[in-house]
């Protein structure tokens, strides 16, 4: 049933899940690969609800962000929680605010992974839903020794235009050598397979998920997956097809 991961045990079946294609690029996803953000957004909207009742409004009831993507947690979205456009907005700038004071950390072992990319001068970028000032902010903040490193906001993923223009400027042509690393089906995955990269899921792997994504794709490849930074450099070693930096002489 599921060809590309059936049947073996855990380890034999690591390389099973991947092509043996090069790796000329890497592209990733942003939120809960390189930074964990849906356990930080949870407890900042927590503390938002907290506020908003000090102000006299009540939390919506039955209203739960666990499971909320953060592309969701807009003034369009709280304007429908509190089917209130001054509420919306006041809860936003609430969140907002919180946003830019809580520090929130990497992903363990993310920065590893990207100087192991730096070190085999593979080019990298980072191409996130998440709105340019934020995202730009908080890669500079957790990832600032990795300065210039092309990194593109407001992506509409499963769109794949921010793929195509992240490839164009690392000047990559063929995207059948990219990996594409993300944490969900509907927006990186698709998104990776419409712009013809190799998707890399990251995190617990969801096989019904990669059926469904197949099913509504028609995308016959491999969906590879990692469940954390060491295995995506496990991964990543011995595959990069960029040449290493002038001996420096
Ligand atoms: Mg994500």
């Amino acid at each position: 049933m599921f060809s590309n991961f059936g049947g073996f045990p855990r380890k034999a079946s690591f390389a099973s899940r991947f092509s043996t294609a090069p790796i000329s690029a890497m592209l990733f996803d942003f939120d809960d690969v390189l930074m964990v953000t849906e356990d930080n957004a949870h407890k900042i909207f927590e503390i938002m609800f907290v506020q908003m009742e000090v102000g006299g409004h009540k939390r919506p009831n039955g209203i739960s962000f666990k499971d909320k993507r953060s592309e969701e947690k807009s003034v369009d979205f709280l304007t429908r929680v509190y089917a209130d456009p001054v509420l919306g907005q006041k809860a936003y700038d609430i969140v907002e605010t919180l946003y830019y004071q809580t520090e929130i950390p990497a992903v363990e072992g993310a920065a590893e992974t990207l100087r192991l990319l730096k070190q085999n001068n593979t080019p990298f970028a980072i191409v996130s839903n998440l709105r340019n000032e934020l995202l730009e902010y908080r890669f500079k903040r957790l990832f600032g020794e990795f300065e210039g490193t092309v990194v593109l906001g407001q992506s509409r993923k499963p769109e794949p235009d921010n793929i195509h223009r992240a490839l164009e400027i690392l000047g990559i042509t063929d995207p059948k050598e990219v990996l594409f690393v993300g944490d969900k089906m509907d927006t990186d995955v698709k998104a990776a397979i419409a712009a013809g990269c190799h998707p890399v899921f990251f995190g617990p792997i969801d096989f019904e998920g990669v059926k469904r994504i197949k099913e509504e794709t028609g995308y016959k490849g491999p969906v590879g997956w990692v469940s954390n930074h060491q295995e995506l450099r496990e991964l990543i070693i011995g595959r990069s097809k960029s040449k290493p930096p002038p001996h420096p002489r």
